[in-house]
């Protein structure tokens, strides 16, 4: 199984201090943002710390590391051109870090119409990949299936193989299947993820998905809503996120957890990774998980 989590790029470890993190919570993949998600200033990659930190990734057999683009740039923004130009350039950047980093695939919410519709969105959204992608990049822009929350658009499968076909060099392209959205989306990813998987299959084709996000959710299907919740806790539960995990046809998928660490009676807060991740090897629920987590 390849598996691990978000983990924070910070401090003066940078991303050998995300290796280390991963390898201690029992990780044989990552995802990082390049900085903050809610924020676009970047280091330079000269200061990241890469080469300690794929040292390490290699002396550890680590299978991948995945890069998260952060969550404000919006390609598809129609109205302020200004806001698609930059997006533009700042996921050139992003790109070349990516690369840089060794990354297989770097997470891309598509964008948000902001009020133009769907279609005006994702024909923008084409248009900045267009200009982003280049032939020789190495990292897959993984467009990510979103909850519905706002605006948003990639809330479905059509959209997503809209933009697929739209872009020249969509050999770059890959999908970031995300648990808690498609379910928030309306997508029965707990009762009837076989038929989901069909579905994906028929409209987009199942050799696209190159990242899973296995995280439960907080709120119920179809309720548009994008709030992460610990695994077995929330609506999707233990046993249909196992069997994802287990997923036959995503043995060579990393799957990336992204789910709420946990605040203790002092507000002081844990990281739930090193024991959501024994959980799926043992395919055992801690029904006490949380506590655990409190008192680890
Ligand atoms: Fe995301
Ligand atoms: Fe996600
Ligand atoms: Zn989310």
């Amino acid at each position: 199984m390849i598996i691990g989590s978000h983990v924070s790029m910070s401090g003066k470890k940078m991303f050998l201090g995300s290796v280390e993190t991963s390898i201690e919570n029992g990780a044989n993949a990552l995802m990082i943002y390049t900085g903050a998600p809610q924020n676009t200033r970047r280091k330079a990659i000269e200061d990241l710390r890469i080469p300690e930190g794929r040292a390490l990734l290699t002396e550890h057999d680590f299978k991948d590391v995945v890069v998260h683009a952060p969550y404000i740039v919006n390609l598809g923004n129609t109205f302020k051109p200004e806001s698609f130009k930059f997006a533009v350039e700042f996921l050139k950047e992003e790109v070349k870090r990516a690369d840089a980093l060794g990354a297989s695939q770097l997470v891309l919410h598509p964008g948000a119409h902001v009020g133009a519709g769907p279609d005006a969105a994702i024909a923008s959204i084409t248009e900045g990949l267009n200009q982003i992608i280049t032939p020789e990049q190495n990292v897959k822009i993984a467009l990510e299936t979103m909850a519905g929350k706002g605006t948003e658009v990639a809330t479905n499968f059509e959209q997503i193989q809209q933009i697929i076909t739209g872009v020249e060099h969509n050999e770059k392209l890959s999908v970031c299947f995300d648990t808690c959205h498609t379910n928030d989306a309306g997508y029965d990813v707990k009762n009837h993820f076989d038929d989901v998987m069909d579905e994906f299959d028929q409209i987009i084709g199942l050799q696209k998905i190159g990242v899973i996000h296995l995280n439960d959710s907080k709120n119920e299907m179809g309720s548009h809503k994008d709030r992460h919740e610990n695994l077995g806790f929330g609506t999707i539960g233990f046993e249909a996120l196992h069997y994802i995990a287990n997923f036959d046809k995503f043995q060579n998928v990393p799957k990336i957890l992204e789910t709420p660490w946990v605040k203790d009676p002092d507000a002081k807060k844990h990281s739930p990774y090193q024991l959501e991740l024994a959980m799926l090897k043992s395919g055992k629920f801690y029904d006490t998980l949380i506590e655990k987590i409190i008192n680890n």
